[in-house]
């Protein structure tokens, strides 16, 4: 899209480490989450929790644990 501005800071919407296109809010907001606000990168849920060596049912239950805290990222 030419002429459109981009913001600062703005996230990746495709996964850093797989490419994949599209990331859910979900996958977008726990990276924001987990790595800071500031973040440039973005990971699909599967990379995520290979990054951070966790499952990715640990990984959906933090988010819906903040889903219930009722994180505005969610
Ligand atoms: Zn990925």
């Amino acid at each position: 899209m030419r002429g459109a501005t981009l913001k600062v800071n703005m996230i990746s919407t495709s996964c850093f480490v797989c490419a994949k296109k599209e990331l859910t809010k979900d996958e977008v907001g726990i990276c924001k989450k987990l790595l800071g606000r500031r973040v440039c990168q973005a990971y699909c849920m599967s990379c995520f929790a290979d990054y951070l060596e966790v499952s990715a049912e640990e990984l959906l239950a933090r988010i819906e644990d903040f889903r219930d805290q009722g994180c505005s990222l969610f």
